[in-house]
């Protein structure tokens, strides 16, 4: 099965089991475990922040970063489809006491700082205390313009908001720019990478910041259940994931610009978009999309139907899969 739904149905390698299997461990609830020890020192060096935190999702490594930035009755300003706030249940909200102030993004996958600016509420007892920026990098696969994050960086500093960036796929935002991690994340005062999507590992998110910041998101993790033993056994994957998997990326967004090329000339289907590892078509036929999944599928290859369908291509997905998708969608077409 070509699976195309998302990066998050890649599977761990051979070499990854094997270091899995014979990760030295310890109690990571007294932080003895060498692994995570090890996870959470390179996610720091490689972001460029002090300090990491290992969780076992970035739904909740976006949570503690959020409860970190904001006590109960403060506000942070997000995308109306950012992941944390859209994705995520609602749990700055429920679980945070923090309020939302959603706005659009722009085209580009920015939050127009312009209207940021007109969303920080006013010191006054009317109102929530502004508190943080939260961003997302890439957005629906669009890496941002690099020039924004220091635009980012500097109106928050000017306006005194935090600026949490949600890094699910940072990686593939920087292997785009051409440019170090680093540059991308130590503008921020804390970021959250995925280590389950492109990077490979079966689960797993790291959140960075300063040893202040880390030591507050610690408990939080304690308070949300996210407290583990020996997660070094899961740790050693992320470990493996940022040391060999993150140069490879590139590989998925040529195969991404490949299945665009291939498919923007068949008649039924439009390509919308290419951003990094992500194709978006509109379905234009007249079969019901359902149909068109149901008839990809029999021929193995694996979609998400909707009028908008989005392909994302990852590590389990070569270049002659790539070739065996564009004659199942034209033969289902
Ligand atoms: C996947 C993802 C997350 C975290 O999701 P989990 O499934 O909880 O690990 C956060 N933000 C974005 C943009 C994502 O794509």
């Amino acid at each position: 099965m070509i699976d195309l739904r998302s990066d998050t149905v890649t599977t761990p390698c051979a070499t990854m089991r094997e270091l899995m299997a014979n990760a030295p461990v310890g109690d990571d609830v007294f932080g003895d475990d060498p692994t995570v020890n090890a996870l959470q020192r390179k996610a720091a060096e490689l972001t460029g922040h002090e300090a990491a935190l290992f969780a076992p999702s970035g739904t909740q490594s976006n949570l503690l970063a959020l409860m970190a930035h904001c006590q109960r009755g403060d506000e942070y300003i997000v995308g109306q489809d950012a992941h944390t706030y859209k994705y995520e249940g609602g749990g700055a909200a429920v679980l945070g006491s923090i309020q939302p102030q959603p706005i659009e993004f722009e085209k580009d996958g920015s939050l127009s700082l312009e209207l940021v600016k007109r969303k920080i509420k006013p010191n006054d007892h009317h109102y929530a205390r502004t508190r943080l920026l939260s961003i997302e990098n890439t957005v629906s696969g669009k890496p941002l313009p690099m020039a924004y994050l220091s635009d980012a960086r500097k109106f928050c500093d000017e306006h005194g908001l935090g600026l949490h960036l949600d890094g699910a796929r940072v990686f593939n935002a920087a292997v785009h720019h051409q440019v170090a991690i680093k540059d991308i994340t130590s503008k921020m005062d804390s970021i959250s990478i995925c280590l389950s999507k492109g990077l490979g590992a079966p689960l797993g998110s790291v959140l960075c910041g300063s040893k202040a910041f880390i030591h507050e998101a610690h408990k939080w993790r304690k308070m949300l259940g996210g407290g583990m033993r020996q997660a070094g056994i899961v740790a050693a994957a992320g470990l493996y994931a940022l040391e060999n998997n993150i140069d490879r990326l590139v590989e998925d967004h040529k195969n991404a610009e490949f299945l665009a090329t291939e498919l923007s000339n068949i008649d039924g289907i439009s390509v919308t978009l290419q951003a990094t590892n992500m194709v978006f078509l509109q379905y234009q036929a007249t079969k019901p999309v359902t149909e068109f999944a149901d008839a990809l599928y029999r021929q193995g290859v694996n979609i998400c139907p909707g009028e908008q369908i989005r392909l994302v291509l990852h590590k389990n997905v070569t270049r002659e899969d790539c070739v065996s998708v564009v004659a199942a969608i034209k033969n289902a077409l």
